[in-house]
């Protein structure tokens, strides 16, 4: 079953034991992944991961947490980043109202400069919102669709999805589809169109259920694609064929097969 994690962080500290043997068991299991950065630094190093590993694609983004610490030269820096060919995304970029770790005026401000730095340069978006989506939406419908991009990790109602369907917008389902509690995602994976559903982990956080309190990683994005089968009451081999289907389309399909040529 091939399936492509859009949102792993494989950067972080948290594979610095056995991250080989992580992206290895991965391909081993025919899934294609997508690590994200969050700042200048993790940018790079996804594109040096991506660098070195076959069917491992890399973005690059500064997450609203460091707005505060995000001035011009990092955003200089930032374009720069998006010319390594091995760049599929701007991301993860948005707003963060839960956590607040920067003021919301700059987190708007970043997110705006780096909406226009992905038009530019023609990549998609992955999105990273919480507790913010009125100003979200207002910012997009304000910039003007159709986007091209991701809402990752989606955690809100069937409404504001159809508010982003609507801008063009995917959304990316991931271990929380499989915690006991969360009827209200399970509901929004069964009313949306599987032609805008995507796949990820968002590894190392986020683990579904049955791995739920450990590190999360990619192999384990199949335990979202069986959750969302059995939701929907469809054969995983379908959402499977799907969602990569979606996640080929969005991230530029002939780059990935441009990748695997040459190889
Ligand atoms: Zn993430």
């Amino acid at each position: 079953m091939d399936l492509i994690d859009t949102h792993a962080h494989l950067d972080m500290a948290a594979y610095n034991r056995d991250r080989a043997a992580v992206i290895t068991r991965a391909f081993t299991e025919r899934i294609t992944i997508i690590t994200v950065g969050i700042d200048i630094d993790s940018s790079r190093a996804t594109i040096a991961l991506a660098k070195k590993y076959r069917h491992l694609y890399a973005t690059v983004g500064i997450h609203p947490h460091y707005a505060a610490a995000a001035d011009g030269d990092a955003l200089v820096q930032l374009e720069k980043l998006t010319h390594a060919k091995e760049v599929v995304a701007l991301g993860e970029i948005g707003l963060d109202y839960y956590r607040d770790l920067s003021p919301r005026n700059l987190q708007r401000d970043l997110f705006c400069k780096q909406i226009k730095i992905a038009r530019k340069e023609n990549l998609p978006l992955i999105i990273h919102n919480r507790n913010s989506d009125h100003d979200l939406l207002a910012i997009l419908r304000d910039i003007g669709g159709p986007f091209r991009g991701v809402a990752h990790s989606f955690s809100g109602t069937i409404d504001f999805a159809r508010h982003l369907f609507d801008l063009g917008f995917y959304i990316g389902i991931s271990g929380p589809v499989t915690f006991p509690k969360n009827k209200a995602l399970r509901a929004v994976v069964s009313e949306s169109p599987l032609e805008r559903l995507i796949v990820e982990t968002d590894a190392p956080y986020l683990t579904p259920v049955p791995f739920r309190s450990q590190r999360n990683e990619p192999s384990y994005v199949r335990y979202v694609a069986k959750e969302i089968a059995r939701v929907r009451g469809e054969s995983v081999e379908e959402i499977a064929k799907q969602t990569t289907a979606n996640a080929r389309t969005l991230f530029n399909v002939s780059q990935l097969a441009e990748k695997d040529d040459k190889r």
